[in-house]
């Protein structure tokens, strides 16, 4: 009876799986043919989105059937002259990413903002370093709203007619394939059931797809909250630079909006966190304006020895053009927008296993100090868009290792270096150790010196 069940199902793929005798293959093959599709992506949040955008849109795979799986309810964006408080810094790579699936034209016809320069300094040595060239001609990032994002992706991959977005639609199961079995059993909340040849795991850093892999996962928290905010300066200016205070409780960002708004990132412990956000507005702004330009108890042995240092390089001809702004004094914080958000690490050692792969946060989790989590994520989908379009291309089927592999050598050969480095950067200011904040107060007059090391540092995070 279930034999014939089978026979009936007109499907290529499903007749290749005949050969299998398994009660897994019979469970998924008795459901509706419609219930399988060739890929199931789990979570459709920034990277899910951008992904089913981009794999929706490469005609190579025009053929194959795409589900996008989505918790939340379909909340569509709404332009207001309010600016959400989450926003993300947006790099080169993920520029041309968008670019190429569509849907920058969404977030140009609505808003954004460019970053042109940064400016880097640790409040316990004044020393500083500038990334950016001071007359302001190159973009260094984008600042747009994670929901805007969101919606330029939702917006594009609305236009695929082989993908299928279910929004409220909660995975409470996954089961991988097996030696008897190709495909992966997916269960909603809602009892609806899903088999697919490729499951991918967009699904954020407490990602179910990256357990029922049963992948080794390095993670550990951070002890360190980030309270954003929007933010409103007291005059009107050209805003293309964005800033970053280390403090010994952690950075302090300023990222420009508009020419009188910018969004505050500040990193601290959980406790100052939960401070910060009990305090009043008048109070906040008064701490806000002290962490980013007020002064700060500064050991007078690192001052003399960065001093030292920088006339050694004036002398080396060494020492850069270093006219370092300071941002107008903060009038405002936008009422209601502070909020507080936990920091964690985490790196998946494998991606990849048969039928699934990781993408994202579900894969890799960093502190966004240097602004590059989700960028890392839409390296991860334009990565993986490619070997994907490559593996159908050659014959081979979505699900093929050797592909897979080549997604996943590709992307912790980068993802790898960047999160050690802004790891390494994490530790190095979280302290006011003397010895150590003279030590990276010298690191950062070397760097600042040294053209081409900067030049290496901004083609990594561009990517
Ligand atoms: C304060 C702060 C500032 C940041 N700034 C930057 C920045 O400037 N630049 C930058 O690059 N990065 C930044 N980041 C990091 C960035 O926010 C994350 O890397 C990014 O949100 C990860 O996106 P994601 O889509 O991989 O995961 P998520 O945003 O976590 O999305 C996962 C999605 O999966 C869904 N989901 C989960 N489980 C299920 C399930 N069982 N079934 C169905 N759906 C499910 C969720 O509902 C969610 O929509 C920042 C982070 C913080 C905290």
């Amino acid at each position: 009876m279930i034999i014939s069940k089978l026979i009936k199902i007109n499907n290529s793929s499903a007749l290749h799986r005949l050969k299998y005798k398994n009660l897994n293959f019979i469970r998924c093959f008795s459901d509706e043919a419609g219930s399988h599709f060739d890929i199931v992506i789990a979570g459709g949040g920034m990277v899910g989105t951008t992904l089913a955008c981009t794999l929706g849109k490469n005609k190579t795979l025009n053929n194959k059937k795409i589900l996008l799986l989505e918790a939340s309810v379909n909340k569509p964006w709404i332009k207001s002259d309010k600016y959400s408080n989450r926003v993300v810094s947006l790099n080169p790579g993920t520029h041309k990413l968008f670019e190429d699936n569509g849907a920058w034209a969404f977030i140009e016809q609505h808003r954004f903002h460019i970053v042109k320069r940064l400016e880097v300094s640790d409040a316990l040595s004044e020393t500083s370093i500038t990334f950016g060239k001071s007359e302001h001609t190159d973009t260094i990032s984008y600042m747009v709203e994670n929901d805007l994002v969101l919606e330029a992706a939702k917006n594009e991959a609305q236009k695929c007619n082989n993908l299928k977005i279910l929004y409220g639609a909660k995975v409470k199961n996954y089961v991988l394939p097996d030696y008897h079995s190709d495909v992966s059993n997916i269960e909603l909340e809602n009892g609806e059931k899903f088999t697919c040849d490729l499951l991918l795991g967009c699904d954020g850093y407490n990602s179910s797809v990256r357990k029922a892999m049963q992948v080794d996962y390095v993670s550990w928290n951070h002890n360190q909250m980030g309270v954003v905010a929007t933010l409103k300066f007291s005059n009107k200016f050209d805003n293309e630079i964005a800033f970053q205070r280390f403090l010994p409780t952690g950075p302090v960002a300023l990222l420009p909006l508009t020419d009188e708004l910018s969004s505050l990132v500040w990193s601290t412990t959980p406790q100052e966190a939960k401070r910060l956000l009990g305090i009043s507005e008048e109070e906040f702004v008064a701490e806000i304006n002290k962490a980013v330009c007020g002064p700060w108890k500064q050991s007078s042995t690192v001052l003399q020895a960065t001093s030292a240092f920088d006339t050694l390089l004036r002398a080396l001809n060494c020492s850069r053009d270093h006219s370092r702004k300071r941002p107008p004094k903060i009038e405002s914080v936008e009422p209601g927008s502070r909020a507080a958000f936990p920091y964690g690490f985490g790196h998946a050692s494998q991606y990849i296993r048969k039928g699934a792969a990781l993408v994202g946060d579900a894969a890799h989790r960093i502190h966004p100090l240097a602004g590059q989590g989700v960028n890392l994520g839409f390296g991860d989908v334009a990565c993986l868009n490619k070997v994907l379009g490559e593996a159908v291309y050659s014959g081979s089927t979505l699900s093929d290792l050797n592909h897979l592999k080549d997604y996943e050598s590709a992307r912790q050969k980068h993802n790898v270096p960047t999160m050690l480095a802004v790891e390494g950067l994490h530790r190095l200011y979280n302290t006011d150790f003397a010895p150590v904040v003279l030590l990276r107060g010298l690191g950062l007059q070397a760097t600042h010196a040294l053209e081409p090391l900067k030049k290496i540092i901004m083609a990594q995070g561009a990517v």
